[in-house]
C-alpha cells in the first residue's frame, strides 16, 4: 500500500507564530498528494518536513481569507520551478475566482505547469473519478467557506484461501472481477464468495466556521477528521465573535458524525501550550490529537 499520511505543515490562524506555520496541510493518499489551505511560507515547510513538493497534485483552498491561500502562489510557482508534468487541480469557492487569479498571477513568471482550476459555485458534488469522491458544504464563516469530503472508492478484497480452495488463480481472477463470475470445470463462482467490499477510507476538512450542519454532514463517518478549533472554551464568546468554533465544539461535530478520529487546528496565537485542546476535546471525543507543525499523522487503520 502506498503511503497514507497527514502532514501537518502549519497549524496557526490568522496570524504565525515563532513556533506555528500559517496553515497548510498535505494529505498524502494513494499516490496522490492533496494539498489544503496553503498559507504563508508553505513552500517552506515542505523543506522541513523533508517532502518534496512535487508531490501535489491537488490543491484546495476552503475560502480566500490569508491564512488559507497566501501560499497558493508561492507553491504554483515552486512546481513550475520543478517542472513537474503531472496536472495541477485546483478546488475553491467559485466567487473567489479574483482572489485565485490574483495569487496565480501575483508575480512575473513563464507558467510552463498544467493548472486545471475547478471553480466551485455551489456545495455538492464537485467531482469522481476512478479513485476519489469529492463534495463540497457550505460552512458558516461570515464569508463563503466550503468545508471538504473526500472518499476513497471501496475496493474488493480477495480471500486467498476461498481462492485457493476454489481453483480461482492468475489471470481468472482478474476475469471473475471484472464479470462478476466464472465458471471452472462446469461449477459457477461467483464474486460474493471469495471476496468483501472494503468500503474506502473518508477524509473531511472543516475549517473556519462556526458550528453547523455543513460541518456536521462533511464530516459524516470521517476517517480521519481535521476541524478547526481556533480557540478554548474559556474563550467561547471570541469563537463566536469571530465565527469559529472552540476544542468542544469540534469534539461535539467529530462525536455527532460519528467520525473515528478527530485531529484539531487552526489555532489562535493567543495560545502557546496545545495540550489543553486535546484535553477539553477528549472529555467529548476521545481519539482526539492536537496538530502541530511537521507532526505527521498515519491514516488510522480501518
Ligand atoms: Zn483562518
Ligand atoms: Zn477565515
Amino acid at each position: 500500500m502506498s503511503v497514507r499520511d497527514l502532514i501537518i505543515l502549519g497549524c496557526s490562524s490568522q496570524q504565525p507564530t515563532r513556533r506555528r506555520n500559517h496553515g497548510a496541510y498535505l494529505l498524502r493518499w494513494n499516490d496522490e498528494g492533496f494539498l489544503f489551505d496553503p498559507g504563508e511560507g508553505t513552500q517552506r515547510q515542505f523543506i522541513f518536513a523533508n517532502v518534496a513538493p512535487t508531490c501535489v497534485n491537488r490543491m484546495f483552498i476552503s475560502h480566500f481569507h490569508g491564512d488559507h491561500c497566501l501560499g497558493v502562489g508561492s507553491m504554483l510557482m515552486r512546481l513550475n520551478l520543478d517542472k513537474v508534468t503531472h496536472p495541477i487541480h485546483c478546488y475553491y469557492p467559485a466567487s473567489g475566482q479574483v482572489y485565485f487569479d490574483r495569487l496565480r498571477y501575483g508575480t512575473m513568471y513563464h507558467e510552463n505547469i498544467h493548472v486545471i482550476p475547478h471553480p466551485v459555485h455551489k456545495p455538492g458534488l464537485v467531482e469522481e473519478d476512478e479513485k476519489f469522491r469529492i463534495e463540497a458544504f457550505s460552512l458558516d464563516h461570515g464569508v463563503e467557506n466550503f468545508a471538504w469530503r473526500i472518499k476513497e472508492k471501496d475496493t474488493i478484497k480477495f480471500d486467498k484461501q476461498k481462492l485457493k480452495d476454489k481453483g480461482v488463480q492468475g489471470e481468472l481472477v482478474r476475469l471473475l472481477e471484472r464479470e462478476k463470475q466464472i465458471t471452472i470445470g462446469g461449477k459457477i463462482i461467483t464474486l460474493d464468495e471469495v471476496s468483501h467490499v472494503r468500503p474506502g477510507d473518508i477524509f473531511s476538512i472543516v475549517i473556519d466556521t462556526l458550528p453547523c450542519q455543513g460541518a456536521i454532514d462533511a464530516a459524516k463517518n470521517a476517517t480521519l477528521l481535521l476541524c478547526e478549533s481556533t480557540y478554548l472554551d474559556e474563550h467561547g464568546h471570541l469563537a463566536k465573535e469571530y465565527h469559529h468554533m472552540t476544542a468542544k465544539q469540534a469534539a461535539e461535530i467529530a462525536k455527532k458524525a460519528h467520525a473515528k478520529q478527530l485531529i484539531l487546528t487552526h489555532f489562535s496565537a493567543r495560545y502557546q501550550d496545545l495540550e489543553p485542546f486535546e484535553t477539553e476535546a477528549r472529555s467529548i471525543f476521545p481519539n482526539t490529537f492536537a496538530a502541530d507543525d511537521l507532526k505527521v499523522f498515519p491514516f488510522p487503520r480501518t
